[in-house]
């Protein structure tokens, strides 16, 4: 089966097509469309669909990230009327990241014939967070009537990475704790006992936690009332504040990329050396968190652009946690697009035609 695997952001659009047939599988088209919706970039999301499409060829099926799924779905389902309904119900919870993902579903339903498309949610693997985990400590009517919880994502990633993980331990799944650091542009930590997640660093949307390429991640809320009050900033100034200017980008002035900033660092850039500091001391303290929730972790796992490929910074979390105990440390390279292909063959196996773009 041919599955053509969908992750849209709000300016982008990766694509891959992905054979798997009898256990092997094989990627034979990989590419993404950027700048969508700027100068010299497709105009929209349809546009955009239509570009990946004509270089993908003929696909049996569509898988498509999706971030959000609010707590109806706990795993990969073929998307139908209903379906279609909650994603774009949950564009009010994710409203930057549902509405790219709901416009590249209906573009490729519309551009292809008659094949199966599957939704995988970001937030699937959450599903086993345990009340006392996911509730704030609003009154409970704030959870009930308008969903205020923890939901979590970067799901499909920590799946991966925490089954890969067991298999280089070389143990089943249910006899492993882990502690999983996804480490990119988005930043996210997540406890996985026996296979089950059991706490997340992010929340009810994509900004708590870590402090990541642009993102502030954990921060009082007070600080939100403040600058409404003492700075007269509206709504919309504080939330483009919060996703867009801080993080490593806010705090080192100077890039949002731990590249630059590890290079400016070196050179004696007191500001990109503190924005490393306050990132790893973060990161550090979910893993003890984490560490204290799981009672121990055989493995410490990394992944993401910065996880994968940052040793000095891993070596900056890690610095004294050995006194905790003893864990492996893992680095596994991230593969959201080839488990977005595997969920979608097997909700669809069976039931795929084969089509072309129109
Ligand atoms: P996203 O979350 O947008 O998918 P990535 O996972 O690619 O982003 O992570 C981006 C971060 O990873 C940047 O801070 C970048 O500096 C770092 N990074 C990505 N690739 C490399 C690499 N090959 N070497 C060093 N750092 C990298």
């Amino acid at each position: 089966m041919r599955v053509l695997v969908l992750n849209a952001g709000s300016s982008s659009l990766k694509y891959q097509v992905i054979r798997l047939e009898g256990g092997r599988e094989e990627v034979l088209v990989k590419g993404a469309v950027e700048r969508i919706g700027s100068p010299g970039g497709p105009a929209d999301h349809w546009a955009a669909v239509r570009e990946a499409l004509e270089k993908a060829g003929e696909v049996d099926a569509v898988g498509h990230r999706v971030v959000h799924g609010g707590e109806k779905y706990r795993e990969a389902v073929r998307i139908d009327t209903e379906v279609e309904r909650v994603i774009e119900e949950c564009c009010a919870l994710a409203p930057l990241h549902n509405p790219p993902n709901l416009a590249c579903y209906r573009a490729s339903k519309a551009l292809l014939g008659d094949v199966p498309h599957v939704a995988v949610f970001d937030t699937a693997f959450f599903h086993t967070l345990a009340p006392h985990v996911f509730l704030y400590g609003l009154p409970l009517e704030y959870y009930e009537r308008d969903h205020i919880r923890r939901y979590g994502f970067h799901g499909t990633s920590h799946r991966y990475v925490s089954a890969r993980a067991a298999e280089l331990l070389g143990r089943a799944p249910e006899e492993c704790r882990l502690i999983t650091c996804h480490l990119g542009n988005g930043c996210s930590i997540c406890a996985v006992d026996g296979g089950r997640a059991v706490d997340v660093s992010l929340g009810f949307t994509p900004v708590e936690g870590l402090v990541m390429g642009t993102r502030c991640g954990d921060i009082d809320p007070g600080v939100v009332f403040h600058l409404m009050r003492a700075r007269g900033m509206s709504v919309d100034e504080v939330e483009e504040l919060f996703i867009r200017r801080s993080g490593l980008l806010g705090l080192s002035g100077r890039s949002n990329d731990m590249r630059d900033l590890v290079q400016a660092a070196a050179a004696g850039d007191a500001r990109a050396r503190l924005a490393i500091d306050v990132f790893c001391y973060r990161a550090k303290k979910y893993i003890g968190a984490y560490w204290a929730v799981l009672g121990g972790a055989d493995a410490i796992v990394f992944t993401g652009g910065i996880g994968e490929n940052r040793p000095e910074i891993r070596g900056r979390i890690l610095e004294g946690l050995d006194r905790l105990g003893r864990f492996e440390v893992l680095v596994v390279p991230t593969n959201e697009e080839l488990l977005i292909a595997r969920d979608t063959a097997r909700v669809v196996s069976g039931t795929g035609t084969t089509s072309r773009a129109r």
